[in-house]
């Protein structure tokens, strides 16, 4: 039998198994694994040279239960109803487990954005917010950035929100440039709590992340910057890989200096002395600590059994299968979930919509700090869960922990006659 590789079927299977240690009717854990809805458009835009295209695009709106709907848009030729189905859910149980108050959104474009200039990734990015505009808001639906997408796409759908609506909404999407209203430490919050996952994980399990040896899969926004401030707490970032391949120096990498070669040459193949390394290369190398930064599926059940990491922390969204779980707590590999360990992304979304609703603006250690605080409060809770109701991974913990906290706001709302 193939492996079962539909992410918004590995996403029903997680709240499955954590479903079984929580306190809750079986129809709101039904709930509790489907988006409230679905926008699938086909949206018409101009190519340079005249002609119209129309391409795919999806928002999901998974749960309102806690606050308005979350989650950023992705430009990837891999968008599928089903994966931005995915991706909802996992941001609720994300806002969630770190007691943001938001519920789980997701969008995305079917495009590969290399294909267009920035005058046809514009009016495109303009279409789609056109589209969004009757279902956004700023406490309804609160885009932000994912794979692909940047400052300069959240500006956009800003700017054709609020000359729409004919207001000023900066808090109606987050991840905008500082002058736009977006927050100090978003750009590298990401990946900054990704980094103190791995710090938290390293200290429970009384081990030294100074010293550490650490591979990198995916030299993105989330990679990247994990890479650079794991290395700030003394790991040791021997392998690093984006989609052209991986890298590997035993006596360690620069992930600074790695990330300006990339820049510059677009890959980071080709960094320095680094031996050329595939991917599955590097998901298998024997290191300490293993950061997944790519997109969903990048370790299935047969890569897991070689894998020969003793700590996984998820940067990407989804990068194991439900296969590849079980082979992995069979081995004893502790996985940092993705909901937990990227949610830093979000959490300084949500100082950014503090900050826009508020107006008025932090500084960069206040976000950093507030950061730390949630993300720290955040592990001692799913410790606490695993701990104390014997649940098999740190993944099932962090969705008891977030399944809870949705079921008693869905409860406390009350039903309708
Ligand atoms: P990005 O586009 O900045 O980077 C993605 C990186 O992955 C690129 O370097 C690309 O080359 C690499 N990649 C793609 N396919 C690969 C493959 N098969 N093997 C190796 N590398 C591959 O995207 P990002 O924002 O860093 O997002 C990466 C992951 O982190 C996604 O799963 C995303 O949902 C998740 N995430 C991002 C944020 C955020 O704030 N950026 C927040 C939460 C979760």
């Amino acid at each position: 039998m193939t492996e079962q590789t539909n992410p918004f079927e590995s996403f029903q299977e997680q709240v499955d198994d954590a479903a079984a240690s929580v306190d809750a009717k079986d129809g709101v854990i039904t709930r509790l694994k489907n988006p409230e809805r679905v926008l699938e458009t086909n949206l018409t835009f101009e190519r340079d040279d005249g002609s119209l295209e129309t391409v795919r695009a999806y928002r999901s709106q998974f749960n309102g239960d806690r606050g308005p709907y979350k989650g950023g848009i992705r430009y990837h030729p891999g968008v599928t109803r089903d994966e931005v189905k995915a991706l909802s859910g996992w941001m609720a149980y994300k806002c969630a487990v770190v007691d943001v108050p938001y519920g789980g959104g997701k969008g995305g474009i079917a495009i590969d954005p290399s294909d267009y200039s920035e005058s046809e990734l514009e009016r495109l990015t303009r279409s789609f917010a056109k589209e969004l505009r009757p279902i956004i808001g700023e406490d309804r639906d609160i885009p932000a950035p994912d794979v692909n997408t940047g400052q300069r796409e959240m500006n956009w759908i800003k700017d054709t929100y609020e000359t729409l609506e004919n207001t000023t909404a900066p808090g109606v999407i987050t991840g905008k440039a500082i002058d736009s209203g977006g927050s100090e430490g978003r750009v590298e919050a990401t990946g900054r709590s990704v980094a103190l996952a791995a710090r938290e994980t390293f200290d429970w399990l009384d081990r030294d992340l100074a010293g550490a040896s650490v591979a990198v899969q995916g030299y993105g926004n989330a990679g990247s910057v994990a890479a650079a401030l794991i290395d700030e707490l003394g790991g040791n970032v021997v392998a690093v890989s984006d989609s052209s391949g991986g890298i590997h120096a035993p006596e360690g990498l620069d992930p600074r200096a790695v990330k300006e070669h990339k820049t510059e040459t677009g890959a980071v193949s080709g960094y320095g002395d680094a031996a050329s390394i595939t991917n599955e290369e590097l998901l298998t190398m024997d290191v300490d600590l293993l950061v997944p930064a790519a997109l969903e599926n990048a370790i299935n059940g047969d890569l897991a059994a070689d894998v020969a990491a003793d700590v996984i922390v998820e940067a990407a969204n989804g990068p194991l299968t439900p296969r590849a779980d079980d082979v992995l707590v069979e081995n004893g590999v502790h996985v940092v979930p993705d909901i937990f360990a990227n949610a830093g992304g979000v959490t300084v979304s949500y100082f950014e919509w503090v900050q826009n609703r508020q107006r008025f603006y932090w500084t960069e250690s206040r976000v950093n700090e507030e950061l730390e605080r949630i993300i720290t409060e955040a592990f001692d809770g799913i410790i606490d869960a695993y701990e104390g109701r014997d649940v098999r991974d740190l993944r099932t913990a962090a969705y008891v922990v977030a399944i809870g906290r949705i079921v008693d706001a869905y409860g406390q709302a009350g039903s309708w006659p």
